[in-house]
């Protein structure tokens, strides 16, 4: 696998989210896809996004945004925000990324629900597998019938709970034979 300049996976918070937070999905990162990471401030107002009535932010606008403002050096750029995140046709989403293009986002705003006992290990665990679900995306990865792989679609805190921080088999191979093409 080449690791070439451009070849670095950003992690950038925005708003309340801390630095330890970004390096340690950032670890997962490198761990998963085999690509230096680096945590670097991009974005400190998404205003733009804010949609006022539902209260919650628009992802979309603000993954163009994290596209346009990446570094040369991003080969992909993966947003962490504490903010409520919302695509117009679902009353929430975890996070959204561009498939097979340059941003993700995720959001950890719920993804402290349910949690029977909240334990930073249980909370961080659901922010990993989202954000790598989301990063897969942008790999061209689409979701996976398998409830154990990380490329599951998850519609409740359940299935994120449920579901392992692996890719399947099948999505691995995927993943390989597009990190091949880069
Ligand atoms: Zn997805
Ligand atoms: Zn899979």
């Amino acid at each position: 696998m080449t690791l070439a300049s451009n070849h670095t996976i950003i992690v950038t918070p925005i708003g309340k989210v801390e630095n330890t937070l970004c390096e340690y999905v950032g670890d997962q990162i490198r761990q998963q896809f085999d690509f230096e990471t680096d945590v670097v401030d991009l974005l400190d107002d998404i205003a733009f996004a804010l949609n006022t009535e539902r209260s919650q932010h628009h992802s979309t606008p603000i993954l163009e945004k994290l596209e346009m403002t990446a570094p040369a050096r991003a080969l992909k750029v993966l947003a962490i925000t504490d903010v409520d995140l919302f695509i117009p046709i679902l009353t929430h989403v975890y996070g959204e990324a561009q498939l097979g293009g340059k941003a993700a986002i995720v959001s950890t705003f719920r993804l402290k629900e349910d949690l029977k006992v909240f334990t930073t290990e249980a909370f961080k665990q659901r922010i990993e597998k989202e954000a790598i679900h989301e990063l897969g995306h942008t790999f061209k990865l689409i979701h996976c019938k398998d409830h154990k792989c990380i490329m599951h679609y998850c519609r409740s805190i359940r299935d994120v709970d449920r579901k392992t921080d692996s890719l399947c088999r099948y999505c691995r191979i995927m993943l390989e034979d597009e990190v091949r093409r880069l």
